[in-house]
C-alpha cells in the first residue's frame, strides 16, 4: 500500500509489479513517494494509449519482463532478477496483492458476501447500520466493503457497537 509503506521507502529506486488500470494506479501514487519508480507488468503490458501517457508524463518506465525473483537480504529488498537474469536494483517493491479473509467464521454465519474489486474480491454485505443478511449478526472493518484503513476500521467499528448496543435495547 502506497499509503502505508511509502514514507518508510521514500526516496529510493522503487517498483510496482501490477498489471492494468491497478499497476498505473499504484505506480503514480508511490511517484509522489520517489522520482525513481518503474513498473514491472511481469508480461506484455495490458495497458491503454491513455495508461501510457499518464505513465510517461510521470516519468514512469514501463518494464515487460518476467520476474524470476527477489533479491534480498535480512528483510531488504537490493534487486528484482528477471528471466534473462538481467538485475534491476530496487530498495522496495509494491505487489498488487488481492486482500481476502482469512477467518471462515462470515462463511460459517451464512452472511451475504457481496462482490467487490480486484483489491478485495469479497466483502460482507452491511447496511448502514452495519446489520448483515443475519439478523443479530453485525460487521464492520476491512472484512465488510470499506477503504482498509485503521482509522476507517475504528470508526465502523464504533458505529456498529452503538447498533448492536440499539438492537439489544429493542428486543428486551
Ligand atoms: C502490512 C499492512 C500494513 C498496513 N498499514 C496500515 C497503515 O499504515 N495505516 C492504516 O490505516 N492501515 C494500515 N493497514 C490496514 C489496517 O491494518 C486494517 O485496515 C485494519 O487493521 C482493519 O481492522 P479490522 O479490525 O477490520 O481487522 P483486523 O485488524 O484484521 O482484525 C481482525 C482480528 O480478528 C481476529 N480474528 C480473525 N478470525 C477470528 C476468529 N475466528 N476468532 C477470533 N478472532 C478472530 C484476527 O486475528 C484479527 O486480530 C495495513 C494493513 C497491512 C496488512
Amino acid at each position: 500500500c502506497p499509503f502505508c509503506h511509502g514514507w518508510e521507502v521514500r526516496d529510493r529506486p522503487l517498483a510496482v509489479l501490477a498489471q492494468g488500470e491497478r499497476g498505473v494506479h499504484m505506480a503514480t501514487l508511490l511517484r509522489g513517494w520517489s522520482d525513481d519508480v518503474v513498473l514491472l507488468t511481469g508480461g506484455p503490458a495490458d495497458l491503454s494509449d491513455d495508461d501510457r501517457a499518464r505513465l510517461d508524463v510521470a516519468g514512469i518506465p514501463v518494464d515487460e519482463r518476467t520476474v524470476r525473483e527477489l533479491d534480498s537480504a535480512a528483510g531488504e529488498l537490493h534487486a528484482v532478477v528477471f528471466d534473462d537474469g538481467a538485475r534491476l536494483p530496487r530498495g522496495a517493491l509494491l505487489v498488487a496483492a488481492e486482500l481476502r479473509q482469512r477467518s471462515g467464521l462470515a462463511a460459517q454465519l451464512g452472511v451475504k458476501l457481496v462482490a467487490t474489486g480486484p483489491v478485495s474480491p469479497e466483502a460482507v454485505d452491511v447496511d448502514p447500520l452495519y446489520r448483515t443478511s443475519v439478523p443479530g449478526v453485525f460487521a464492520a472493518g476491512d472484512l465488510c466493503a470499506q477503504m482498509p484503513q485503521i482509522a476507517a476500521a475504528v470508526a465502523a467499528g464504533s458505529a456498529a457497537a452503538v447498533s448492536v448496543m440499539a438492537s439489544i435495547t429493542e428486543e428486551r
